[in-house]
């Protein structure tokens, strides 16, 4: 990331560097001025000295403004970048990894973390930059002009390396538990947040509020460790740096009255002996940063070094968008090891064909689903799509061809309009409206404060479970894949809404391979074939009146909803007696 601008970061060091050059001749400068001028009263020479140094200290600001500048646009560039990556790697990750982490660590890492990296790229660098200059520039002045005073300035080094050694892990750990409290008290703020109406349902507002509270009284009592060993450290830094100050003094004093030392030599002495204590300081400072840092990328680059588990297969081929031919062929799977979720199914789905799944809750069929898109791969066996396994396929590719209308819909927190889009992101506002109008969701989007245009929230909190189910069908309508995954609400809905999304459904399927886990006796009575998933296993293939035989009860222990369908069903069953 820091390559590309590797040629400006050079130009930037040259203006450091000379910044802090002219920061190093200013206490010769005062020597000059003590020694010559002061004492021998030469008032012409001071004016015009004292001219100098301002011009020369004007030039050290303007290279100090471009260098500095520099170096935080560029950082700022880097971060940019950095948070780009890390963004795009959680999208690269597969839904499992997504399962078994809080989205509030994560963005905690996406901003806290990356904020604590980005410190340590601008200001720490130019800081150890500029400091080490500094120590290194004064120190060889000083040991030229009196070695006795420079070693006494420098025995301040060692000193301060033993004190930053001795505090050092403490900086560690408190930087760790402090990074991750923070991590805590954000996953609290998010699901929070997020289940606000869970929250408000079960008045558990005081409740959530006294949890984040205690969330944030953990991080106070890591807080106060750290601040206490910061402040301790700070104190005993900046007595070893005045220690030396008036060790000078008192040394340096003693050989002026003896006539060995000129007052201005002394007077630099003093100016050199802050401004290399000042810099031994900021460098055992910018330690405990740096470990800061070195924390946060920690958990940064832990997130950008897990590698996805679902990728693509190096001569993977794309998928053409093209009637479908689908198989599951001995497909096992499970999420945790000796439980099995899908436990050898096979079955065949035709182009166009539909096949409705039922049985009851937990029984694997959203499984199914996620193995079809390839959130997860099959333990054993294979999913193939005209006669190919679907891992051949570009992921993209396979997504691609399949629209998934989900149980859950998610609707992003803007227009109608563009989570309609979302669907296809290059379509128009007439193949929008004309897909609204095939979901059966024209009408009550135009009746809509807005129309298209309305905000849908960020979860689409003002639409209804009906309303929402027609605009995810909108998308899949607009997406136009050949295989339609269709996870049925279990909600139930008015009958007026029931009828429009069954319409909406129909119009759907048309000529699409399609799986349908059903939840209602109309969706299974419109399906060309039944499979009974039962423990992850076809249990039967029944007819649709096989199925609605086995009465009523028998059907919702499949899970599915009967009463609106029970007097069609009856009357159906008694038909199909006579
Ligand atoms: P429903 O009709 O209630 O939606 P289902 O038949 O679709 O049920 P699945 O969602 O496929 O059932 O779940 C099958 C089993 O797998 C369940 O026992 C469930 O607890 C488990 N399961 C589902 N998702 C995960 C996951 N991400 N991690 C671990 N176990 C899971």
């Amino acid at each position: 990331m820091i390559r590309p601008y590797l040629g400006r970061i050079g130009l930037c060091l040259l203006l450091v560097l000379a910044s802090t050059g002219i920061q190093l001749t200013l206490p010769l400068g005062i020597r000059h001025l003590f020694d010559r001028m002061l004492i021998g009263g030469d008032t012409g020479a001071m004016h015009l000295v004292t001219a100098v140094l301002f011009g020369i200290f004007v030039l050290r600001s303007v290279f100090s403004y471009f260098g500095q500048l520099m170096i935080q646009l560029i950082s700022d560039r880097i971060i940019v970048e950095l948070r780009y990556q890390l963004f795009r790697h959680l999208h690269a990750l597969d839904i499992q990894f997504h399962h078994q982490q809080r989205v509030g660590d994560l963005m905690s890492r996406l901003n806290t973390d990356v904020n604590a990296i980005r410190n340590l790229a601008a200001s720490l660098s130019i800081s150890v930059i500029v400091n080490s200059l500094q120590l290194v520039g004064a120190a060889s002045v000083m040991l030229y002009m009196n070695w006795k005073l420079g070693l006494m300035v420098l025995t301040v080094a060692p000193m301060t390396t033993i004190l930053s050694t001795l505090f050092r892990d403490a900086f560690r750990r408190y930087s760790l538990q402090m990074q991750d409290e923070m991590a805590k008290s954000s996953v609290i703020a998010q699901e929070s947040l997020s289940g606000m109406e869970v929250i408000k349902g079960f008045a558990r507002d005081a409740h959530e509020a006294e949890r984040y509270r205690d969330r944030l009284m953990q991080f106070i009592v890591v807080v106060t460790g750290a601040r206490k060993t910061e402040a301790l450290f700070n104190a005993l830094l900046s007595l070893i740096s005045s220690s030396s100050t008036i060790a000078i003094f008192w040394f340096g004093g003693l050989q002026v009255i003896d006539g060995s030392l000129s007052a201005g030599t002394l007077v630099a002495f003093l100016l050199y002996s802050q401004s290399t204590t000042g810099s031994i300081a900021s460098l055992a400072q910018n330690h405990s940063s740096f470990v800061q840092a070195v924390a946060a990328s920690r958990r940064v680059f832990e997130i950008l070094d897990t590698p996805p588990r679902v990728v693509d297969r190096p001569d993977a081929s794309v998928l053409q968008p093209a009637p479908a031919d689908l198989r599951f062929e001995g497909v096992r799977f499970s999420y945790r090891p000796g439980t099995p979720v899908v436990d050898g199914i096979d079955f065949a789905v035709a182009p166009g064909e539909t096949v409705a799944l039922v049985g009851p809750s937990g029984a694997g069929k959203s499984t199914l689903f996620k193995l079809l898109s390839r959130f997860y791969d099959p333990a054993e066996g294979a999913i193939t799509i005209n006669g190919r396994d679907i891992r051949d396929y570009t992921q993209a590719s396979l997504r691609e061809a399949v629209a998934v209308v989900p149980q859950d819909v998610y609707l992003f927190g803007c227009s109608v309009r563009e989570n309609i889009r979302y669907g296809r992101l290059d379509a128009t506002d007439t193949e929008i409206e004309s897909a609204a109008r095939a979901a059966n969701a024209h009408e009550f989007i135009l009746a809509l404060p807005q129309g298209y245009e309305t905000t849908v929230g960020e979860r689409g909190v003002q639409l209804s479970g009906g309303q929402r189910q027609r605009i995810s069908i909108a998308r899949a309508l607009l997406k136009n894949a050949p295989i339609l995954l269709l996870d049925e609400a279990t909600s139930s809905v008015d009958g007026a809404s029931e009828g429009a999304i069954q319409e909406a459904i129909e119009r759907l399927k048309h000529k699409r391979t399609t799986l349908i886990v059903a939840h209602r006796l109309a969706t299974v009575r419109n399906a060309d074939r039944i499979l009974v998933i039962d423990r992850g296993r076809i249990k039967a293939q029944p007819s649709y009146a096989e199925l609605i035989a086995g009465e009523t009860l028998r059907a919702a222990e499949l899970g599915l909803r009967v009463e609106d369908d029970r007097a069609e069903a009856c009357e159906e069953t008694a038909d199909a007696s006579k």
